[in-house]
């Protein structure tokens, strides 16, 4: 559950900089930054508040799996034309494989040879001619409170009724299958549609979720409210981390400031065990998340 509190009063400022009722500052994020303080105050500042950092707990097999898995597509862009070929996977994907995390070798080849199935299908619904706008790209916006940027997994052109857009795809690569709730409901994923129509300088209103286990792709397709409504909700998120770390600053508790959010999130936590909210929760192992490819 996000925090209930909210000191934002702002709605969405228009891109430029200097007029008056603007804070002092930009606010410098990406939409994951955003995310951990939507999901547990506390969390984000164990990440970005704290110094020195608060230690984390020992790496996850399923952050391990999806990095391993964007990499070798993000190679596979990376590869001449002639030679995107399913052929080409085994190679990619061994020479990307991030080890950590999983129980132990034998469950890390059942995984390797899982995603490598994934890579197979899913590189077989792919044009190897196409060219995408971008792949692992980098995108940045200003408005008049967020500095955003954050590198979508892909922004790929597409002619639509008016003409080339940029369509954002992300890769998932996690348990649950995915529907086109969670492509709506998704505010990175509309942050990087408003940054990729500044930086190319074309509508993105087409955001999609590529499931790689079931081979699904869940859509939304933004309007200019819907794109505005979250780009607001980010904003207001931003200032209240901005007054929490300015009272902060000012000698106000960091613990009330950034209150715990306890939740089903807590056994996943990188913080759990410095978290007095995380200790109570059920304890997973690194590997919990990618038993269920093994079964
Ligand atoms: S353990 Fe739970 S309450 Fe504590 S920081 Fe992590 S998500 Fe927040």
């Amino acid at each position: 559950m996000p925090p209930t509190r909210s000191r934002a009063t702002k709605s969405a400022v228009p891109e430029q900089l200097g007029f008056a009722g603007m804070p002092e500052r930009l606010f410098v994020c990406t939409p994951s930054k955003l995310g951990a303080y939507t999901d547990c105050p506390r969390r984000y500042r164990y990440s970005y508040v704290d110094r020195p950092s608060q230690p984390k707990g020992p790496p996850w097999a399923h952050n391990s799996l999806g990095a391993s898995v964007h990499t070798a597509l993000k190679n596979w862009y990376g590869l001449p034309t002639e030679r995107r070929e399913r052929d080409s996977l085994p190679a990619l994907l061994k020479a990307t494989w991030v080890r950590e995390g999983y129980r132990d070798v034998e469950q890390e080849r059942i995984v390797y040879r899982r995603a490598l199935g994934w890579l197979d299908t899913y590189v077989a619904t792919l044009d190897p001619e196409d060219e995408p706008l971008g792949v692992e790209r980098v995108v940045a916006a200003k408005t008049g409170i967020l500095a955003l940027n954050g590198r979508a997994d892909r922004i790929d052109e597409r002619v639509g009724p008016d003409g080339s857009e940029a369509v954002i795809v992300d890769y998932k690569t996690g348990r649950s299958g995915l529907s086109d709730d969670d492509a709506r409901g998704s505010q990175a994923l509309a942050l990087y549609a408003f940054a990729a129509q500044r930086v190319f300088r074309r509508p993105s209103r087409r955001v999609e979720l590529h499931h790689l286990p079931t081979g699904t792709i869940s859509v939304h397709e933004h309007t200019e409210e819907s794109l505005a409504r979250q780009l607001r909700r980010a904003e207001e998120t931003a200032i209240d981390i901005m007054a929490a770390e300015k009272a902060v600053a000012a000698g106000a508790s960091a613990d009330d400031e950034f209150p715990v959010n306890p939740g089903s999130l807590c056994g996943w936590c990188d913080f759990r065990k410095v978290c007095p909210a995380g200790a109570e929760a059920t304890a997973k192992d690194p590997w919990t998340a990618v038993e269920h490819l093994t079964t």
